[in-house]
This record gives structure tokens, sequence and C-alpha cells, in this order.
């Protein structure tokens, strides 16, 4: 493993930006994303029975919009406040979010099991591997709707077409696909981080004649198999998958092993560190669970150990805790410690390209695989069998250089003058996470005065923690901007769902409406925009990608969409100091 760089740091960072550039002036960069396509065959789910059902004219006391991590915890944290009158609503047929939609090969949740899985402590579930498979995410997610009695209050297979103040009532309108009518004291919109699925804005996206699919839903009537068995109708088949991001990674090997042939087009390389999957051994889970308080504990210890804060134990030892024992993110306190962090990020990068010359047999394939970027611009991934893959006769890479595929034909994908022929055509090309918040909810809420939140934030977002919006009366949003954050993105948002529960609550107590204030949201945007800020150095000059914003230069209305940067922790103790006053600072509440 590299203990010292190859080439000199001028060089590498000279490669860095030249390799940028390239995707910045050569990259086709646009996206076509599912919420314009929604009734195209891309964003059918292949999973869903049908179902019909008749439209609901209710009143409630709350309408919880997703049913991912986020829409979950607010219903239990819902629950546990006594608030049991509420709907949950999703597009999907399940609980679940991310892990319903994800059930490619090979899916996995690359945060350690755990630390990930919310309320663990509370279930008492025993994962059984340090990294669970998103089939038993998607079965946990099952069973925290059983065990909080979730199921009787979901509406599934049933989207948000629309919600409305209605100042009269001092209540929301809500209207869905099902012509479902829903008016509700309290909203909670849990809309989900990467839940937009996108494919490349080229031309022919619509043209190839033969199956084709995001990985976000799977086709296994076309791929056989499933999410834990070998696909069994691809051994006569030329497969070409377009991405090689975090899902393309997981996918990859398992579509090595079942095609005739595998075509990887790629545009940017991932950085791909060891993973070292083991089995939960009941002894091991007895010294992990042994102290009441445990998860908080060890959620707490993962999010210290991967920002640099070196926490005395790491309880969690693995890739993560390890590249992240210093984070070259971490704005410099001198220009010893910039040079520190920089020298560890090149060198955290230098273990990654000498582990793929290592592992890749073919020099010309190794070379193309090597990421020119820091660490922190794309996420890691970690993966034991995803470089492996490219020693096999029946797989081939197509690097195009920065520049992205050309377009797709009846046939096949072109990348300059070559016409690559599939037979399968797999889209991992991501998530939207980069377009308005309304836009990619799929609805545009209107507020106080018939003003949309569009028109509301069309300068950019105002709120109180990424929550609460004046205009926007009892309405609570479960999202990461001007939010907390952390690569355990489940950590910030069952924070969030607890506290929105929490105000909740309250609000019904007190028989009140509440609404931010204009000046608490500017105090608390000035606030986060302090901790965001020395951040933005590091993704300047990042290749592009969703976390540096596909590297557009920050207006007003994107640097108000920054998220709170101090520690994930942090942002859970500032919720918590806020709520422990008793009296909702910055919030206008209006009897009833
Ligand atoms: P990404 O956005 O990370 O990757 C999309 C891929 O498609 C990139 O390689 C991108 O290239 C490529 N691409 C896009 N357009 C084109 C084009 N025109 N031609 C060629 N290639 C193209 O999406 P993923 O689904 O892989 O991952 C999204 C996120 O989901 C991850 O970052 C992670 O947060 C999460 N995830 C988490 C997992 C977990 O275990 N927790 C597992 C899987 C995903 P380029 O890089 O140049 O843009």
């Amino acid at each position: 493993m590299a203990e010292s760089l190859s080439i000199s740091p001028d060089e590498l960072h000279r490669r860095y930006e030249e390799e940028a550039q390239k995707r910045i002036e050569f990259g086709v960069r646009d996206y076509i994303d599912m919420v314009d396509i929604a009734d195209s065959d891309f964003d059918r789910d292949p999973y869903a029975e049908p179902l019909v059902r008749d439209a609901l004219v209710e009143e409630t006391d709350v309408v919880v919009i997703g049913a991912g991590w986020s829409g979950m915890t607010a219903a239990a944290y819902l629950t546990d406040q006594g608030v049991t009158d509420y709907k949950i609503i999703d597009k999907a047929g399940d609980f679940g979010g991310t892990w319903y939609w994800n059930r490619y090969p090979g899916c996995q949740c690359d945060v350690e099991a755990y630390t990930y899985l919310p309320l663990l402590e509370r279930i008492g579930y025993m994962p059984e591997q340090k990294y669970a498979t998103a089939p038993e995410i998607f079965a946990y997610a099952q069973l925290l709707g059983r065990t909080f009695d979730m199921y009787p209050h979901a509406l599934f297979q049933t989207s948000v077409t629309g919600m409305e103040w209605n100042e009269e009532r001092q209540r929301w309108r809500v209207t869905t696909t099902r012509d479902d009518v829903i008016d509700a004291r309290f909203v909670v919109i849990c809309g989900g981080v990467l839940h937009v699925a996108k494919l490349p804005g080229i031309p022919g996206v619509y043209d190839f004649a033969g199956p084709a699919f995001h990985t976000a839903r799977w086709n296994y009537e076309v791929t056989g198999g499933g999410p834990e068995s070998p696909m069994d109708k691809l051994g006569d088949k030329v497969v070409g998958i377009i991405g090689t991001g975090a899902t393309a990674v997981q996918a990859v090997p398992k579509l090595a092993e079942a095609a005739k042939e595998l075509i990887v087009f790629q545009r940017t390389p991932s950085s791909v560190s060891p993973r070292n999957q083991r089995p939960t051994t009941p002894e091991e889970w007895a010294e992990i669970t042994a102290e009441p308080g445990w998860h908080e504990r060890r959620m707490e210890n993962f999010i210290e150990g991967t920002i640099g804060m070196q926490p005395e134990v790491d309880l969690i030892q693995d890739g993560w805790t390890e590249m992240f024992h210093i984070d070259p993110k971490m704005p410099p306190r001198n220009d010893e410690e910039a040079r520190m962090l920089e020298e560890w990020d090149d060198l955290q990068m230098e273990k990654v390209r000498q582990r793929i010359l290592d592992t890749v047999k073919d020099p010309e394939t190794a070379q193309k695989l090597l990421p020119w970027y820091k660490i922190s611009c794309k996420r890691p991934c970690f993966h034991d069998e995803y470089l492996p893959a490219f020693n096999r006769d029946n797989v081939k890479l197509v690097d195009t250089d920065g520049k992205g595929i050309d377009r797709v034909t009846p046939k096949g994908v072109v990348v300059g003058d070559t016409e690559y022929p599939v037979d399968v055509l797999i889209y991992s090309t991501g998530f939207d996470n980069t377009s308005p918040y309304h836009h990619r909810l799929g609805f545009d809420p209107v507020g106080t005065g018939g003003v949309t939140l569009s028109e509301a934030w069309a300068k950019g977002m105002y709120s109180l923690h990424g929550t609460l919006a004046d205009g926007f009366p009892n309405l609570c949003m479960n999202q990461a901007l001007q939010g907390g954050q952390h690569i355990n993105i489940a950590y910030a948002s069952t924070k969030t769902s607890e506290h929105i529960a929490w105000i909740i609550a309250r609000a019904l107590e007190e028989k009140v409406v509440i609404e931010a204030d204009r000046p608490a949201e500017e105090d608390w945007f000035n606030y986060i925009i302090q901790s965001a800020l020395p951040y933005f150095a590091y993704f300047a000059n990042c290749t592009p990608g969703y976390l540096s914003n596909e590297r557009k230069d920050a207006d007003e209305s994107m640097s108000r969409s920054a998220c709170y940067m101090g520690s994930a922790v942090d942002f859970k103790r500032e919720l918590e100091k806020w709520r422990s006053t008793g009296d909702m600072p910055g919030v206008i509440r209006t009897p009833l």
C-alpha cells in the first residue's frame, strides 16, 4: 500500500484540474429526470402489485409525505408523542424509500448496519452482516412499519399532486394521484434525498430497441434471478451499463457473473477501497449492545470518526473511519494544517490508485480506472469484487475520457465514432440532487396568500433549521438543505423527525398554528453559512458531480441551499437546545 506519492503534489493537482476541466468543457451534463417522465416506462414501478382503491376524503391531524426513513421515523416519533391520527403517503408500494426502489443485484448499504439502521436499539434486531444487503434493509423497514403500527396509516402507490393552505380552516388540503382529498392540520414533507432517478440528457434515450431500465427500477423479468439469486436470463446477452458511481460499483460484479458480455461505459471512475464484509456473530453483537444507549453512542462515534475528530476509541473500524480519521474537507486553521490536510487527501487517493494498479491485470484498463480527484469530490466506494470484475474475459471497460456517451441508438451506445451494440441497456446514472426542492417533490406547496414554495424561494431558501418556513404554516420539512448532513444520511433525518414530532405534538396540545419568523430564519441562515463557507473552498476545484453542484458557480440561491456544516451531532444538539427552551423561539404561535 502506498505510503508516499508516486508523482509530485504539483503534478498531481495539475492532473486533478485537467481532468475536472475535461468534464466541465466537454461533458454532456444534462439530465432527464423521472419527475419529467413520470408516465414513461422508465419510471414504472416493477415491484408493486396492481392496486385499485376508492379515493379518500378525510380529515386528519398529520399527513406525512414519503415513507422512507425520514417519513417512517417521523411517524414513529409522532406515535411516541401520542399523535396517532396521521396518514403516510408514498408513491412506492411499501415502506423503505430508497430500499424499496433500489433492488439491483449486489445492492447494499456502505455504512455499517449497526450504525445505519434507524431505531435499531429499540427494535432489538441483529443485522446479519456488518454491511446489510438491500433485501435485509427493506425487510427491516417493513419490521419498523409493523412495530410502530404504521401500515393502517399508509397510502401506497399514491403520489401527492398538490397541497394548499386553507386560511379559513387553518388546514392543509392535500390531493393525490388517486383523487384523495385529505385535510390535515400539519404536513410533514419527507421527500427523500436521492429519490428522483435521472437519465443522461443525450439523443436517443427513448430509441433503444431492446430492454432498457434505470438501476432504481431493476427489471428482473429481463435479467432473471432476483436481488439474492443469480440472474439467469443474461447468459446469451450483451449487457451495457452506463455509469460507474456507487451503484454501478455494486451491480457490475453481479452482472459480470451473469452476462455473456458486459460493457461498462465510464465517464468518471470511482474510488474503490476495501470493504471487508463479515457476518455478525452473536458474541460480537452481545458486546456491541451490552450497554443501554449503545446505538446513539455508536452513531455519534461514527460521525466523529469520519470528520477528523478522532474519538479515543474507534468503534466502527472500517474503511470510512480509516480514510476520514483526518477529514481533508475540514477548514484548516493555518498554512501548516492546510498542507497536512492536503497531504492526507493526496495519500488516500494514492492508495486508491495503487489498489487498482495492483488488482486490475490489464495495464490499459487499470489506467482508465484511476480516479484523479480529491477524496470527497465523490462519495468514496468500498468493494472487494468490483475491480477484479475487470479481469474477466467477458467484461470490457469503455472509457469516454470524461466526455460521457454521445448517444443511444436502437442497437446500442455510441462513444465517439464507435457504436457498441448491446442487447440490454442499464442506466446507472444516479439521481437528481441539484434541481429546486419543489421540482424534486413533484408538486409545489401553496402557502398563505396563494404564494407557492417556488415563488417564496425563487431567490433561495428561507427556513428555521431546514424544517419550518415562513409563509407555510404548520408545514414541517425533513430534508438536508439548511439542515444536518453526514455520510450516514439516516442520522440527521432521524434527529429531524424527532424534532418535528415534538413540534407538532406541542402545537396540537397548545392548539396553535405555527410558522417560522423571517428574522429567525435569517439568523439561522447566517449561522449555517458561517459553518458552510469554509467548505466551499474544498469543493470549488472538484471534479463535477452532485457533491460539487456539478461545479456551477454559486449564486445567492445556491448558497442558501447550504447544509449546516457543523457536525451532525452538533446539529442534533442545536435542535435539542432549541426544544429545551420550551417556547419555540423564532416561531410565531397563533391560537386557533
Ligand atoms: P452517481 O451519481 O454517483 O453516479 C452516476 C454515474 O453515471 C456516474 O459515474 C456518472 O459519471 C455517470 N453518468 C452520468 N451521465 C453519464 C453519461 N452521459 N455518460 C456516461 N456516464 C454518465 O449515482 P449512483 O446511483 O451510482 O449513486 C448515487 C448515490 O447513491 C451515491 O453517491 C450514494 O450517496 C448513494 N448510494 C449509496 C449507497 C450506499 O451504500 N449507501 C450505494 C449506492 C448508492 P460522472 O461521475 O462523470 O458524473
